[in-house]
């Protein structure tokens, strides 16, 4: 299944259960902007190289537009148009004032020198620097990319338009980048978790955890949630996964990656199992945050966890989604277990339009704030209509979405 049909499903599911009409739909599916631009560049070689880079501006009726820009060899029109729409949902679900967008170029990263990297990124930048902007669309790290990716967008940016670090979040500290920016999707998943947990009358101490992905957002989950008493039991990367029935030492663990590059391969104080069994586990909370379609329809059945957060975007499949539900797993959608990343990169804009920096403890203040009463509000919807925490996290952003239109003038 493709990106798009599985966003379109979740989107489906809750605009019937808003009854809204097929012309609404259509309307909020359809993107304001698709640019597709061609970016040649001189290789390290001095061979020509052209590549396809996509920005896709879903909707903005709540604010400037707000995604990241991916660098991966697979990407195409559908999967950015894909997470576009996916911003639009998770901007509106944690009621920050943006829209959504997505980029990406079709390229990849690891065989390409960093000075050509910087060659195809301010080409980018150059073919689509008029449609994007502080007070338009504002661009962020995604797979592939990272801060110093974002620095050489906004260098290429000002050349333009001159000083306005707000045109592109996830920068570097030294770069008017935001404290806090890079524990915050993880962070997030660990707030969550909390949240969930305590709404379901469990306590972190009597809580067994596994963690699919043990990169950005994985280790910082990891951490937060070793720290507020869990038990992390399995976590894993792409050379397989750890796993102590007693509850692994989060903290050696991390020092582990530190050492040897960020990989968890060769940790030897776990057993060794593969990601399709950690995945199986007999655990209370299963976090996968490695990659999507993991739970399908093939392993559903043996998934044994009862509360699931979604740190990955899309790691369920539909059909599988519709199953757990009906066994009663608490699954926290992606749109709103994974918003931490977005809130503080938009905590990151404000700062850059106000010119002022907030310590670390405001950012993880605030961004207790967004998130907890986000899923407050998530969890009442799921609780009053009787409905899974993704049908009522999409039907509250499309929601505000639907109404933001409304209120502009919808063919204004
Ligand atoms: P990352 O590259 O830092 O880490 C990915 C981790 O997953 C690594 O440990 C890697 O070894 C592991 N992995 C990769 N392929 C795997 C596979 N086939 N099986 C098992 N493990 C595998 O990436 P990240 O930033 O931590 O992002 C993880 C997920 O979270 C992605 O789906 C991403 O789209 C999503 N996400 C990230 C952010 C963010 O702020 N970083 C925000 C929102 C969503």
């Amino acid at each position: 299944m493709q990106a798009f049909e599985a966003t379109k499903m979740y989107f489906s599911r809750a605009a019937d259960q808003l009854q809204l009409p097929e012309e609404i739909r259509t309307l909020l599916l359809t993107s304001r902007r698709e640019v597709r631009v061609q970016v040649s560049i001189e290789t390290d070689q001095g061979d020509l190289a052209t590549y396809i880079g996509y920005r896709v501006q879903h909707d903005n009726a709540r604010g400037p537009m707000k995604g990241g820009l991916r660098f991966h060899p697979d990407v195409d029109l559908d999967e950015v148009r894909s997470l576009a729409a996916l911003m639009t949902w998770k901007t509106a679900v944690v009621n920050i004032p943006y829209g959504g967008a997505k980029g990406g170029i079709n390229i990849d990263p690891h065989q390409l020198s960093t000075k050509e990297l910087e060659r195809i990124t301010r080409k980018f930048v150059d073919q689509i620097h008029d449609v994007f902007g502080p007070r338009t669309d504002i661009p962020a790290p995604d797979m592939g990319t990272n801060a110093e990716v974002m620095a050489w967008i906004r260098n290429q940016w000002e050349k333009y338009h001159g000083f306005n670090p707000a045109c592109v979040t996830g920068k570097p500290v030294e770069h008017y980048g935001a404290k806090g920016r890079e524990e915050a999707t993880g962070r997030g998943v660990g707030i969550l978790a909390c949240k969930l947990l305590s709404r379901l009358g469990r306590r972190p101490g009597e809580t067994t955890v596994a963690i699919q992905g043990f990169g950005n957002v994985g280790s910082h989950a990891a951490k937060f949630l070793a720290e507020a008493d869990f038990t992390i039991v399995a976590i894993s990367d792409v050379s397989g996964a750890y796993y102590d029935p007693a509850g692994l030492d989060v903290a050696r663990c991390l020092h582990y990656i530190i050492d040897h590059n960020g990989a968890l391969d060769g940790f030897a104080d776990a057993d060794h199992i593969s990601n399709e069994e950690l995945l199986e586990l007999d655990v209370d909370v299963l976090i996968p945050a490695a990659i999507g379609g993991v739970i399908s329809s093939e392993n559903v059945d043996r998934i044994q966890a009862s509360i699931i957060l979604e740190a990955a975007n899309g790691p369920i499949h539909p059909t599988a989604d519709r199953s757990l539900e009906g066994r009663g797993v608490a699954v926290l959608p992606d749109i709103l277990a994974n918003a931490g990343g977005v809130t503080v990169s938009y905590f990151e804009w404000v700062q850059n339009l106000q010119h002022y920096e907030w310590s670390l403890d405001r950012v993880r203040q605030e961004l207790d704030r967004v998130l907890s009463n986000a899923f407050e509000q998530v969890w009442r919807m799921s609780q009053d209509q009787g409905i899974s925490l993704r049908t009522a996290a999409y039907m509250l952003a499309i929601e505000r979405v639907h109404r933001a239109n409304l209120l502009a003038g919808l063919a204004g």
